[in-house]
This record gives C-alpha cells, sequence and structure tokens, in this order.
C-alpha cells in the first residue's frame, strides 16, 4: 500500500467522543517505511506531528489541529512459542481474542481496552487486574528524531529495542509520556502456554465481567474513558477526609489510588452537563458526549470539575485523556 498524505481531514470520526476539528494533514500508515515517510514529510514542512491510535483516550480542539496527524494502522499479530508480536495499530481485544485462540493466558484483560497496542504501551493501560507492564516484554521505537537530522536515515537506522525494564511503566505512565519524539512500532508480550480449554474459559469470564462492566461505566458511548487518574491517597488527604467526614474507604482501588469518580460523585457532580458534554451517571469518571458536545464543553466541563473538588476536597485531580490542538 503506498502511503497518501491527504489534506484537512476531520479527526472527529477517529475518537471515540466524536469530538474534533480537522488535520491539517493526515495519513495512514502501515508500516516502518511508510511511518519514515511520514515523519519526514512533517519535517520537510516543518510541522508537528501527532500520533493517533484509536482515539479512545483523546480530546481534539474544535480547530483542530495544524499538523499532520499519523494514524497508526500496522495490525499484524504473530505468535512464536509463548511470544506474541503486535504492530502497534493492533486493536488490544482483537490481541485477547487471538492469544486465546492460540492456548495463551495472560493478556485476557486486554479484551476490556477500547484502543491500540501503541496507545495502550504509551499510557500503561489496565483493567480487570492486568496492565500493559505485566505482560510487555519489548518495544520497538521509531525514533523521529534521527529522521529530521539525517535526512536520508533508512528506517531501521531510526528504530531500536526498548526492553520493558526501560519503558518505565508506572500507574497509567511510561516513559513514552517523555519522549513525545518516539513513536512505539511494535510490541513482543510475554504469555504463558495452557491447555486452550482453559484459556478459552478465563476468557469467557473476563467476557462476563467485560458486559457487567456496562452497568457500571457508560460503554458504547461516545467517550474517553476515565478522565482523571486515580489520586494517591496520602496522609494529608486522608486526614482531609476524616476530617470532613467522608467515607474514603469505599473510594480506594485495588491499587490503593483514591478513585477520582468518587471523589466526582461525591462533589455532587453526576449528570451536571454544560453544552452536550455531560459527567456520566453511571460512572462520574466518565464525560460523555451526549450527541453535540463541542471540545469546549469538555474542556469547560473538565475545569468545572477539577475546581470543584479542589473546593471540597483539597484534592488537584490530573487529567489521564491527551488533549490535542489546544
Ligand atoms: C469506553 C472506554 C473504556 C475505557 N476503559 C479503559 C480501562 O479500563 N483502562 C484503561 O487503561 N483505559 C481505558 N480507556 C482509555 C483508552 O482506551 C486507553 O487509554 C487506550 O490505551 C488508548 O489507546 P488508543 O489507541 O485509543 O490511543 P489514542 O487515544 O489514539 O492516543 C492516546 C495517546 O497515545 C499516543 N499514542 C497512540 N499510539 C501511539 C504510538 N504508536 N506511539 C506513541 N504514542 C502513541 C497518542 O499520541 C496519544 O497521546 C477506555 C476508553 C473508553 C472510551
Amino acid at each position: 500500500m503506498v502511503m497518501r498524505i491527504q489534506e484537512d481531514i476531520s479527526l472527529a470520526s477517529y475518537t471515540v467522543i466524536k469530538i474534533g476539528g480537522p488535520a491539517r494533514y493526515f495519513c495512514d500508515v502501515t508500516d516502518a517505511n511508510e511511518l519514515e515517510a511520514a515523519v519526514r514529510f512533517a519535517a520537510e514542512k516543518e510541522l508537528l506531528f501527532f500520533v493517533l491510535g484509536a482515539g479512545s483516550n483523546v480530546l481534539i480542539s474544535d480547530n483542530g489541529f495544524p499538523g499532520l496527524v499519523i494514524h497508526l494502522r500496522n495490525d499484524a499479530i504473530k505468535i512464536e512459542g509463548e511470544t506474541a508480536y503486535a504492530g502497534a495499530g493492533v486493536m488490544m481485544p482483537r490481541l485477547a481474542m487471538v492469544t486465546v485462540q492460540v492456548g495463551l493466558t495472560g493478556f485476557e484483560w486486554g479484551t476490556g481496552i477500547p484502543g491500540t497496542v501503541g496507545g495502550s504501551i504509551r499510557g500503561n493501560a489496565g483493567c480487570f487486574g492486568g496492565e500493559v507492564r505485566d505482560n510487555v516484554e519489548s518495544v520497538m521505537v521509531f525514533d523521529t528524531k534521527k529522521v529530521t537530522r539525517l535526512a536520508q536515515a533508512p528506517a531501521e537506522r531510526a528504530s531500536f529495542k526498548l526492553q520493558a525494564t526501560s519503558c518505565g511503566f508506572g500507574y497509567r505512565e511510561s516513559i513514552f509520556k517523555k519522549r513525545p519524539e518516539w513513536i512505539i512500532v511494535d510490541a513482543t508480550f510475554k504469555l504463558k502456554k495452557i491447555n486452550p480449554a482453559t484459556a478459552q474459559n478465563i476468557f469467557r469470564k473476563i467476557q462476563k465481567k467485560s458486559k457487567e462492566r456496562v452497568e457500571e461505566q457508560p460503554i458504547g458511548e461516545k467517550t474517553m474513558g476515565s478522565t482523571f487518574k486515580g489520586v494517591t491517597a496520602s496522609d494529608d488527604i486522608i486526614a482531609f477526609l476524616r476530617r470532613a467526614n467522608i467515607a474514603w474507604q469505599k473510594g480506594v482501588n485495588r491499587r490503593g489510588f483514591l478513585s477520582a469518580g468518587f471523589l466526582i460523585e461525591y462533589a455532587g457532580l453526576k449528570g451536571c452537563r454544560i453544552g452536550g458534554a455531560e459527567v456520566s451517571s453511571r460512572h462520574a469518571n466518565f464525560i460523555i458526549n451526549t450527541g453535540t458536545a463541542t471540545a469546549s464543553d469538555v474542556v469547560e466541563l473538565v475545569t468545572r470539575i477539577k475546581d470543584t473538588v479542589k473546593d471540597k476536597f483539597g484534592i488537584s485531580l490530573e487529567e489521564e485523556i491527551q488533549y490535542l490542538g489546544f
């Protein structure tokens, strides 16, 4: 497939929340050579670039983005023994399904993430007790700085392999958030061989949990997933919540973080609406586009939530979502 740079492409349909203005330039990229060509195009035109996966964790400005959006679509999966290789454009639920089908266990949780492997590695996404760092063995990285410096650097000279131990994984964190010049191209995941019937059983249990999650979260709606990260329950914060007589223990998740949804709900913001953007009544950490929301509506709502939570609990919420074009 030959890479084609398109102009003035509306980005709303490339996001789950269905919000966002146009990209000045846009291209689908399916392999390392196309990626290199795209990055070179941006370098030559002195444009900023942005890598877009499934758009399940981004808010794009109503004015769009004046640079190049690189839509990563390399979606090959290869299994060798207990190692699964996946392109950055592979959807997490598909990788979960394929690994189960070949009798590998460890990645079943991936069925709950409506994003790509690339976006999920960057944010160390996780659910149902699993997260990316539990399985990733190594990540192939494309260093875009090399393309801009060496005009004709071949793709392999700009690419290098990073072992998981060097990825700086933490709660919704990785080194890739600090190195925006690095693009995740593909990754290997270390899994375990088990009896295929047992793997199917585990998968069915996770799928059941996924279905149950619909009761508690606005899955299937136009949203960005969790808007804010959980909060470290420091001694100061706990002392504050105790003084305010708040039953804070209910809001602590299994990783020991105070859930942002709990704080937002406690602040009385469930259902709060600005324009077409609304705090979900099923889960207060989700903002939904009720149909007519603009990015400005969402930003205003995010600000309202942060201000209210700060006023009520003295806690500063930090966004998990990524902004583009603001
Ligand atoms: C209904 C719903 C439920 C969700 N549930 C969960 C959940 O349970 N747990 C959880 O952790 N998340 C959850 N999310 C959030 C989201 O699915 C994850 O953050 C996901 O990993 C984002 O992947 P993406 O491909 O959509 O990334 P995008 O939204 O496209 O991009 C997110 C960021 O990653 C960067 N990026 C994307 N691909 C690459 C790449 N190849 N190289 C470098 N950077 C890249 C982008 O530039 C951007 O900064 C949910 C979202 C929704 C809508």
